[in-house]
């Protein structure tokens, strides 16, 4: 049988005679990042798409309205990260902030 590149970790693999035409091996990273890849083309090449999306996400939120919460305190290495870096957007804000008063 021929194999095939997986297109996300570049690994061989036999493609599934019942699948057409398949680019991606059946490694659920690479099934999750299949399923990435084919979301944002969707929502580039469609606007209402991406409300839709949103819409969706806001509804599991107030679905799972503990989950970032809990999310934040499993994953402390993350939650400190995300400080980080939103002290530098926030610094990043108040340059340009600056930067326009002085026009
Ligand atoms: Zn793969």
């Amino acid at each position: 049988m021929s194999k095939k590149a997986c297109m996300a970790c570049g690994m061989l693999f036999v493609p599934r005679p019942q699948i057409h035409n398949q680019l991606f091996c059946s490694n659920p990273r690479c099934q999750h990042e299949r399923r990435r890849r084919r979301q944002a083309e969707k929502r580039a090449s469609n606007p209402d798409r991406r409300a839709n999306d949103a819409l969706y996400y806001k509804d599991w939120l107030t679905k799972h309205p503990d989950y970032w919460k809990n999310y934040r305190a499993s994953h402390p290495e993350y939650a400190e990260r995300n400080r980080v870096q939103q002290r530098q957007r926030n610094k990043d804000r108040k340059n340009v902030e600056i930067a326009k008063d002085a026009v």
